[in-house]
């Protein structure tokens, strides 16, 4: 984003602080960031409540997960696509913590929060990180852990660091392999039977979470979950 743009946010925010994120309107008592008609209009899945649902289906045959699933259908140029945008290269904070308390009002009325130990966020590039100054997974995590209690646990999972044989690759092939390496940390690795319900923004093709299910297989008897804001169509 620009800096023109990152400007004229910081002003909108500053001058319609109560005003629907979404369609601009004023905001009523009980309503925060997002209207409730905005709200109510965007593409629940409801697939906390059913076994089998098309986010635990992406899994089956790759990696071991528990249970699954994600809050909304994710399309490009929908209004969650824009709220994700927003909180993921505008920071714009304070909707990745609603959106994520939204998801722990799912976790908790599916009961999922007795099935897990902790919330883990999908860690981000140490770059990105410098970049943005926040992860927006933990973000996401840390709204979810306010309403259903499951704590956020950032020390089990790590982004892998460079090897020597990845930096003698080439700048392309380098941040392929980079993008989806993940490493459990030796201290996570003795938690046996460790149940972690892991989340992460969007799920599109799941490579990176199977890539996070790899690593924290390394733990003896550990129950891996998921949990995903949105869900992109195969199509
Ligand atoms: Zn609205």
């Amino acid at each position: 984003m620009n800096l023109f743009s990152r400007i004229s946010d910081g002003l909108l925010q500053l001058f319609f602080p109560n005003n629907c994120l979404i369609c601009g309107r004023s905001l009523v008592t009980g309503e925060e960031n997002i209207c409730l008609m905005c709200m109510a209009a965007l593409p629940r899945t409801s697939f906390e409540k059913w076994r089998g649902n098309q986010t635990e289906k992406r899994f089956w045959g790759k990696v071991d997960v528990y249970s699954a699933f994600s809050g909304y259908y994710y399309r490009k140029g929908q209004p969650l696509s824009h709220m994700i945008h927003d909180f993921k290269y505008h920071n714009n904070r304070k909707i990745a913590h609603y959106l994520g308390r939204q998801l722990g009002a799912m976790i908790k009325n599916a009961q999922m929060a007795n099935d897990y130990d902790c919330i883990v966020p999908v860690p981000l590039h140490q770059k990105k990180f410098l970049i943005r100054g926040y992860n927006q997974c933990t973000l996401l995590a840390r709204g979810a852990s306010e309403v259903c209690g499951l704590p956020v646990d950032e020390t089990i999972l790590m982004r892998a660091k460079h090897s020597v044989s990845q930096t003698k690759k080439s700048q392309e092939s380098r941040i392929t392999s980079l993008k989806d390496t993940f490493v459990v940390t030796p201290e996570a690795e003795r938690r046996v039977g460790l149940r972690v319900l892991l989340l992460d923004d969007v799920l599109t093709t799941g490579a990176t979470l199977e890539s996070c299910c790899n690593a924290l297989s390394r733990i003896p008897n550990v129950r891996v979950g998921i949990v995903t804001l949105g869900i992109a169509s195969n199509d």
